[in-house]
């Protein structure tokens, strides 16, 4: 199957249950809802905030250049509105988590990494978040104009070669397992699978420097549940979210920005201060919500199916 769509493939799972594969939803439901640290979320509200604005079409929240800026220590974002690549610049190449949309490739990440004054042909690794389209459509253009490495966690391989965008087969150059390191010019970042939205679900760590002092960055992966939750996928979340919490963190990242709250944090770099990508307050924000939300799910189905057989 010829993926071209990320936005097709992250929806698809949260709406099988409703309307079986092929007939995918493009809107999960309003129901069940959650409340975390005064904030209700829905499943539906939680995908709003991560695509924003239009989505994926043209003008969109999610193919429309955010300003470039640094995030911390040696780590910038380069991504779109709502849709999250970094650059991680060290003095023997650059690494990319998540190449985008292959149609943003050019127009925002080549774009973003220049004007930061980096050069793009630098990019010498390509990481993935989670084996989707939206976050890892891009990496045979990304390898086609820079000659990185693709490094893909084994239980994202199957799910990553079917991106195929115009047919073309998704380069893979190294397969690493959970707990393995990648290092390149002094930083070193460590895979934790964490499954459950995605098989190949990846959060990486890694540790920034400013100022003198040494920070935990956690690039989480997405956790957001499908809309039906079958038994191995609990058994997915429930190693997956003890992990989460379990990871050293003062800088939260996400694969969707705005469940970092990227653009209010933007905001405020520009009025001066403290960095205020610095959050450990906000580190597992996104864990409580979506455990409660997992669980809120688990309660609808199995009410559903008691008074089913009632
Ligand atoms: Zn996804």
């Amino acid at each position: 199957m010829n993926i071209r769509s990320g936005q097709f493939i992250c929806l698809m799972a949260a709406s099988i249950a409703a309307a079986g594969i092929g007939q995918a939803q493009n809107v999960p439901p309003d129901h069940p809802s959650v409340t975390v640290n005064g904030k209700t979320y829905t499943p539906r509200s939680v995908l709003d905030r991560n695509q924003g604005k239009g989505t994926d079409t043209p003008g969109g929240d999610m193919v429309t250049q955010f300003p470039p800026h640094k995030i911390i220590g040696n780590v910038y974002y380069v991504g779109s509105k709502t849709l999250s690549s970094f650059l991680i610049v060290t003095p023997e190449g650059d690494i990319l988590i998540d190449s985008g949309y292959e149609r943003s490739v050019r127009s925002i990440v080549e774009k973003s990494v220049g004007e930061l004054g980096f050069k793009f042909s630098d990019i010498k690794m390509v990481l993935n978040n989670h084996d989707h389209g939206d976050h890892a459509e891009g990496d045979a253009l990304v390898k086609e104009l820079t000659a990185a490495k693709v490094i893909e966690i084994a239980e994202g391989v199957p799910g990553l070669k079917r991106i195929m965008p115009g047919g073309k087969e998704h380069p893979i150059d190294q397969v690493i397992h959970d707990g393995d390191t990648v290092t390149l010019g002094g930083t070193t970042l460590v895979a934790h699978l964490m499954q459950g939205h995605a098989a190949g679900g990846t959060t990486w760590t890694m540790k920034a420097t400013e100022g003198g002092k040494t920070y935990d960055v956690v690039f989480f992966t997405s956790i957001r549940p499908p809309g039906k939750i079958s038994p191995a996928t609990l058994t997915q979340y429930n190693h997956t979210f003890p992990l989460a919490r379990a990871l050293p963190c003062d800088v939260p990242l996400e694969d969707h920005a705005q469940a970092y709250g990227m653009q209010e944090k933007y905001a405020k770099i520009r009025k001066g201060g403290a960095n205020p990508f610095v959050d450990p307050m906000g580190c597992l924000l996104e864990t409580d919500m979506e455990d409660s939300m997992v669980h809120a799910i688990l309660q609808e189905q199995e009410q559903a199916s008691h008074q089913a057989s009632n």
